[in-house]
């Protein structure tokens, strides 16, 4: 049993590595087409990022490896492949459910590590990207790397969700993860600047987050932000 768990652990760490290589490696090539140079200067920096980020896919395996040994060998988790399990409708509801509260766990844990006492032994390493680049999005010391690392496989055992629409989640999960650090928006300034895009958290947002620390502290949504008076609004440099 432990030899088995080991191995799934091993298997998920790798996995998260891959995802994040991959994904960093082509959204910080996707840059270096758009502003030629941009981050030229930084290759120390981008090679702390990447050593922090390979460190935390260790620490991101571990609860992944365990729930997906439960999964395969003991039946845990409400995680289902049948379509027909539950009404169509709640495909989507479940999307935004995890999406929400991931969001929720982000924001109250994030602003908690700005708290003096915990930032520099938790989260000054994430925020020593200055300015961060595609390769920051894992750059979390090991302990905010834990806080980040359980969310997901902790709610897995409680909302049910479809293992496609999972997927999904860890898709928007690490698309935004990486993106919002690159200095550059994907989205179309019109939808960013727009009534519904002020919701959402893109780079501009996350832009003004590292470069004032005391703000912005969310993850997909500015839901929290507003209600706890955090928003300042998006980043001008962008
Ligand atoms: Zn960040
Ligand atoms: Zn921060």
């Amino acid at each position: 049993m432990f030899f088995g768990i080991l191995v799934s652990a091993l298997a998920m760490s790798a996995i998260v590595a891959l995802r994040y290589a991959l994904t960093s490696g082509f959204f910080a090539w996707a840059t270096e087409r758009k502003i030629p140079g941009r981050h030229a200067a930084l290759k120390n920096q981008i090679g702390r990022e990447i050593r922090w980020s390979l460190l935390a896919a260790l620490i991101y395996g571990v609860p992944a490896g365990i729930v997906a040994w439960g999964w395969e060998e003991r039946g845990w988790t409400q995680i289902y492949s049948d379509w027909s399990a539950y009404p169509f409708w709640y495909a989507p509801v479940s999307l935004l459910a995890y999406l929400f509260l991931h969001d929720t766990w982000f924001y109250w844990t994030h602003r908690a590590m700005h708290d003096p006492r915990l930032f520099k032994r938790m989260h000054a390493v994430h925020h020593a990207s200055r300015p961060p680049t595609a390769w920051a999005a894992m750059s979390f010391h090991p302990s905010e790397a834990l806080t980040g690392a359980i969310v997901i496989p902790l709610l897995v055992f409680i909302i049910p969700i479809h293992i496609a629409v999972l997927g999904l989640v860890l898709l928007v999960m690490t698309v935004m993860g990486v993106t919002n650090h690159m200095g550059w928006e994907i989205f179309p300034r019109r939808f960013v600047r727009s009534r519904m895009g002020s919701w959402f958290i893109t780079a501009s947002h996350h832009q003004r987050h590292h470069e004032q620390y005391l703000c912005n502290y969310g993850l997909y949504f500015r839901i929290w932000d507003r209600l706890c008076g955090t928003d300042k609004g998006l980043s001008g440099k962008i």
